[in-house]
C-alpha cells in the first residue's frame, strides 16, 4: 500500500510516531493508501528547517524567488490531469471541477510569480528638506498554513505561493482526508528546485499537528481555512500569543431572485452553486431568496431540472454530483434535513441518503431542495456543507437584502435582476466579501481578494494583491541626507 510521508527540510520522511491513517475514496470506500501521522516533534523539526531556510530566502531578490513559482506553474500545468484525478479519488468532487481547481492553482502560481516584480511599496515626500521617505514590504518569517479538504490544492496554493514570493518559509498541514493531493503539490515544489526547508509538509491531525503549529513560538503567522469552530479557537490562542492570523471560514450564501430575473439563468446558476462539489464549497448556494411573484415558477423549474444531476463516482465524466467527504458528513447533512422537516420546511426534492446498488459503498446524499423556509429556521442560518438548499420568499429587494445579511456569515451573495438600479443597490448593501450580479455565489477569480465579512473571517483576504498583506509587514524607512539633525514636527513648524 502506498504510504504518504512528510516533506521536511527537503527530505521525504515518516513520522517518528510510526502511526498511519488510511486514505479512503469517498465514492466507494476503497483504501487508496495511508498517511503518516506526525507528532509535535515533527512540527518542531519542520519549523527549525523553515526558520533556517528563511534567513537566506529573505535576501534572495524577489524576482529570483518568483522564478521558482514560474517553474511550479509550468509543472502544475503539465500535471493538471494527473493531479485532478488524484484529487477526485480522495476528495470526491467530479473530475471537471477537479480540473478547474488545479487550474486555480496554476493561475495563482503565474499571478504570484508576477508579484516577484511588483510587491509595491510607497515613496512619499518627506516633510523635511533633504530627506527621503518610503515604505517597503518585508516578510513576516515562518508561516504556518492549515488547510481543509474541500479545495486541497487551490487553498494550499492561495496561501503557500504568496507566502514564498514575499520571502517567508512555510510549514503546511493539509487536511487528513486529502494527503495525496498535498503530496502532488509538495513534489512539484521539490521538482521546481525550491531550496530545502522553505516548504515543509507535515501530515497529521488538527489536534496534534495543527495545534503544534499554532503553539510553536517560531511560527510567526497562521493562515487557516476551515470551520468556524476551529478557526475561532485558533484565533483566541493566537491572540494570546500575539501571532498574526488570517482566517477564512464558513458561509451561508444566498442567491436572490427578483421578479424581473431571467429565471432560466438563475436556475442554471443555482444548480451549479448549490450542488457543485456536493454543496461542500464555502461559497455554495445555501439559500434562495425569491420574490413571491416568481416563487412557484422558480420552484417548478428547479424540480424539473434536478433529475439532471446524476450521482456517482466523480471520476466518471458523465457524473454531475459526487459523494460527500465521509460518513460523518453524510450523517450531519441528514440530521439537518430532519431538523428542517421538524421545523416545518417542505421538501421539494431529495432529503435522503442514497443507498441504491452501485452507490451504496460511497457517501452519497440526494440533491435536496426545501421550500417554505423562514429566516429563523436553523436550516436557513447554519452552514450545512452538503447538497441542500432552502427557498425563502420575500416581497421586496429590501426584505431580500435584510434576510441575506441577517446571518452570522458574510462570504458570498448573488442577485438576479434585469434592473440596473436594483443591481447597484444590492451591490452596495449586500454585506458579504463577494457579490455577484446575474451569476451564482461561486466563481471567484484568483486575482481578486477572496474572503468574507462577519463570522466568515477576521478581515484578511486570500488571493489578489490583498494576500500580500497577510504575509508581509510594513517597514518605513527615512533617509536624511541633510547632514544635520532635523527634528520632524519641530524644525519645520
Ligand atoms: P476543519 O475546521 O475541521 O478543518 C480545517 C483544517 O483545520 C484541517 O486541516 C484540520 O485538520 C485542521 N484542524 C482541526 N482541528 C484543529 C485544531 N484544533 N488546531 C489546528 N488545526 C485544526 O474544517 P473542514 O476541513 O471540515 O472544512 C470544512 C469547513 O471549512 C467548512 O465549515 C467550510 O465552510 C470551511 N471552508 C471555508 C472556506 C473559506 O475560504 N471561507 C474554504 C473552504 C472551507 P484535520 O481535519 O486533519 O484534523
Amino acid at each position: 500500500m502506498k504510504k504518504y510521508l512528510n516533506y521536511i527540510d527537503g527530505e521525504w520522511s515518516e513520522s517518528s510516531s510510526g502511526k498511519y491513517v488510511e486514505i479512503l475514496n469517498p465514492a466507494n470506500g476503497e483504501v487508496l493508501g495511508e498517511v503518516t501521522q506526525s507528532t509535535k516533534e515533527d512540527v518542531d523539526r519542520a519549523v527549525q528547517a523553515a526558520k533556517k531556510a528563511q534567513k537566506e530566502w529573505r535576501l534572495v531578490p524577489a524576482p529570483e524567488r518568483a522564478e521558482f513559482l514560474y517553474k511550479v506553474a509550468f509543472l502544475l500545468k503539465e500535471r493538471k490531469e494527473k493531479i485532478a484525478q488524484v484529487l477526485t479519488s480522495e476528495m470526491g468532487k467530479v473530475i471537471e471541477e477537479a480540473r478547474g481547481e488545479v487550474q486555480e492553482a496554476i493561475d495563482m502560481a503565474f499571478y504570484m510569480a508576477g508579484e516577484g516584480r511588483r510587491q509595491f511599496g510607497d515613496t512619499v515626500p518627506s516633510e523635511l528638506r533633504n530627506k527621503f521617505a518610503m515604505s517597503v514590504r518585508i516578510p513576516v518569517g515562518v508561516a504556518g498554513l492549515i488547510t481543509p479538504w474541500n479545495f486541497p490544492i487551490a487553498i494550499a496554493s492561495w496561501k503557500s505561493l504568496p507566502a514564498l514570493v514575499t520571502g517567508n518559509a512555510v510549514v503546511w498541514k493539509p487536511a487528513t482526508e486529502t494527503p495525496m493531493t498535498a503530496y502532488e503539490f509538495a513534489k512539484i515544489y521539490e521538482e521546481a528546485g525550491l531550496p530545502k526547508g522553505l516548504l515543509n509538509l507535515v501530515n497529521g491531525s488538527g489536534s496534534v499537528v495543527g495545534n503544534a503549529i499554532v503553539e510553536h513560538p517560531d511560527i510567526d503567522l497562521i493562515s487557516f481555512t476551515g470551520s468556524n469552530e476551529v478557526g475561532s479557537a485558533i484565533n483566541a490562542r493566537a491572540g494570546e500569543l500575539l501571532k498574526r492570523t488570517s482566517l477564512e471560514m464558513g458561509g451561508k450564501n444566498a442567491v436572490t431572485v427578483l421578479a424581473d430575473a431571467d429565471l432560466d439563468l438563475a436556475v442554471d446558476s443555482i444548480l451549479w452553486g448549490a450542488f457543485g462539489t456536493s454543496g461542500q464549497r464555502c461559497t455554495a448556494t445555501s439559500r434562495i431568496i425569491v420574490h413571491q411573484y416568481v416563487k412557484a415558477e422558480l420552484e417548478q423549474k428547479l424540480v424539473d431540472r434536478i433529475g439532471e444531476l446524476t450521482l456517482g463516482d466523480g471520476a466518471d465524466e458523465s457524473v454531475k454530483v459526487g459523494p460527500v467527504i465521509n460518513r460523518s458528513a453524510l450523517e450531519k447533512i441528514h440530521d439537518f434535513v430532519q431538523i428542517g422537516q421538524r421545523e416545518g420546511a417542505r421538501l421539494l426534492a431529495g432529503g435522503h441518503i442514497v443507498s441504491e446498488i452501485g452507490l451504496d459503498g460511497g457517501n452519497f446524499y440526494a440533491p435536496t431542495i426545501f421550500t417554505d423556509v423562514t429566516p429563523e429556521m436553523r436550516i436557513a442560518k447554519e452552514e450545512i456543507f452538503g447538497p441542500v438548499v432552502s427557498i425563502i420568499s420575500v416581497n421586496s429587494l429590501e426584505e431580500a437584502i435584510e434576510i441575506n445579511n441577517n446571518v452570522e456569515f458574510g462570504l458570498s451573495s448573488s442577485i438576479f435582476t434585469a434592473d440596473v438600479n436594483r443591481a447597484f443597490q444590492a451591490m452596495r448593501d449586500l454585506d458579504t466579501g463577494i457579490v455577484y450580479i446575474n451569476a451564482g455565489t461561486t466563481g471567484a477569480e484568483i486575482h481578486l481578494p477572496f474572503g468574507g465579512t462577519k463570522g466568515t473571517g477576521n478581515g484578511h483576504r486570500d488571493s489578489g494583491v490583498a494576500a500580500l498583506d497577510v504575509y508581509t509587514e510594513w517597514k518605513s524607512v527615512y533617509i536624511d541626507y541633510s547632514g544635520k539633525l532635523q527634528r520632524a514636527q519641530i524644525d519645520n513648524n
